[in-house]
């Protein structure tokens, strides 16, 4: 079959869990037509991105020594792990590119100190070297152990915006790109493996989608290929009926809808990222979840109609930010929604959840990057109440549209547990709760009792 491959930050997190990726990309590589081997993208290994973020805040701090200790720290890590998997001739020259990229970045980070300022171009210079890194080193080590491999640097072929930090893939150009120069490498019998999750502009400079980014590279690319399936490999059976560090012991969702998966993942099941559907949807490519410790459970596999079954098909939660907007203003006035969404526009945040009556309109947002001025520029024409350490619940299914006793369950099983918010949308797939933080494990440990 025709894949792209896609192995997460645990996948890779070490050499004994890059040996349990070669071994499963050989399989699915013996099963392929020999023009058609598997395209392989991977994360940075486990808690690289996190400390690459960390040594870009200790730069913008002042604190150049530290953070280039950090560099140093994830350089000899990623040795280790080339080491330990690299041989021959290929080991010499991966040392030294690592070498060669950790310390030009170690340099960056002792300039951008001096002058306690990281942009956010800089930013995302620092946080590609993850992905960077870890594809070099799978590419290497396939090659190592007898898997036509080649390594493809993922800033000559996903071509994004210049949204730092949070960049668009353009998939014209990132779909010519990845024909010509994936597809060639395909062609030629090789196993091309990139990094997720990085880009560059069209004028070359480095870019990062976004955190758990690598799912939405490997979907772009996937989409590009036309691949048969987009596999999604993680430290999971697949997409469970709730987030397994809120709920004891979920159960495995064997299949769900293209639909029921983005709102599950825009409501913060991080096995996926929710970008992830969408080149998925656009060549309708179905996306199957699968455990690269546990290689032979089937997952998860969503496509564009999932299975019927009774029930829900799971939960979500998201620990985000609610913003409260009342303005008597609103009663009556038509153009008030529209100037709202415009500041919110304005500042490019997206808003998840809205509500409204005559008077007044919530909404939550999860990013609080940019709140401070949205509420200054809200506050020039409507009143305004900010409730942080607020959260989502929103449980999911396509059966909720023709079951409404769904509804009064969920709302029933979670008693006495005060709702801020609800919201059920026009498709009728999903229904939200805005409540407290604090009373989020409640309350998913309530509905996942009721329901699952
Ligand atoms: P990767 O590094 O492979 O991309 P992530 O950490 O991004 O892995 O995503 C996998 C994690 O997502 C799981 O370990 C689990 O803790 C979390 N998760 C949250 N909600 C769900 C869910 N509904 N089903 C499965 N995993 C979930
Ligand atoms: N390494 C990136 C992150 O940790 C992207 C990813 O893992 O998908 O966010
Ligand atoms: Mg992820």
């Amino acid at each position: 079959m025709n894949v792209i491959m896609k192995f997460g930050g645990t996948s890779v997190a070490d050499a004994e869990a890059m040996d349990r990726v070669i071994a499963i990309v050989r399989g699915q590589l013996a099963a392929s037509e020999p023009s058609k081997p598997p395209v392989v993208v991977v994360s940075a290994m486990s808690k690289v991105t996190d400390r690459l973020i960390e040594s870009a805040r200790l730069a913008a701090e002042g604190s150049g020594e530290e953070s280039a200790r950090i560099l140093n720290d994830l350089l000899q890590r990623h040795v280790g792990v080339a080491k330990a998997l690299v041989t021959g001739d290929r080991l010499p020259p991966l040392l030294a590119q690592l070498t060669s990229e950790f310390s030009a970045l170690l340099e960056t980070a002792r300039t951008l100190a001096r002058h306690r300022e990281v942009s956010p171009s800089s930013h995302d210079a620092i946080v590609a070297m993850g992905e960077l890194a870890s594809s070099q080193i799978v590419a290497a080590a396939f090659a190592s152990k007898g898997v036509p491999s080649v390594w493809i640097d993922a800033r000559t072929v996903l071509v994004t915006d210049d949204e730092y930090t949070a960049a668009l893939p353009d998939m014209e150009a990132t779909c010519r790109r990845t024909r010509d120069l994936v597809g060639a490498q395909r062609a030629a019998g090789q196993v091309a493996v990139l990094g997720g999750f990085i880009g560059a502009t069209a004028a070359g400079v480095t870019t990062t989608l976004g955190r758990g980014g690598s799912d939405y590279s490997a979907a772009v690319f996937g989409a590009c290929l036309d691949v048969e399936e987009i596999q999604i490999w993680t430290d999971v059976d697949g997409m469970l009926t709730a987030d397994p560090r809120v709920v004891d012991a979920p159960r495995l969702v064997p299949q769900l809808s293209f639909a029921e998966a983005s709102e599950l993942a825009y409501f913060g099941a991080k096995v996926l990222h929710p970008s992830t559907i969408l080149p998925a949807v656009a060549k309708n490519i179905p996306v199957r979840i699968l455990n690269s410790r546990r290689p032979d459970v089937a997952g998860t596999m969503i496509t564009a109609n999932g299975r019927a079954h009774d029930g829900l098909t799971a939960l979500a939660c998201k620990r985000g930010v609610t913003v409260d907007i009342t303005s008597m203003r609103m009663l009556m006035a038509h153009g008030f929604l529209r100037r709202l969404f415009e500041v919110f526009e304005r500042f490019k945040t997206p808003v998840d959840v809205v509500t409204t009556s005559e008077v007044s309109v919530s909404v939550t947002v999860d990013n609080p990057r940019r709140l401070d001025d949205i509420l200054g520029n809200l506050r020039n024409f409507a009143e305004v109440a900010c409730e942080p350490q607020m959260a989502i619940v929103c449980i999911v299914g396509e059966n909720l549209r023709a079951d409404p006793t769904l509804f009064a369950r969920a709302v029933s099983s979670l008693e006495r547990i005060p709702l801020r918010l609800v919201s059920q949308a026009a498709s009728r797939r999903n229904i939200t709760f805005v409540l407290r933080d604090s009373d989020v494990p409640e309350a998913m440990g309530r509905l996942h009792a009721a329901f699952f």
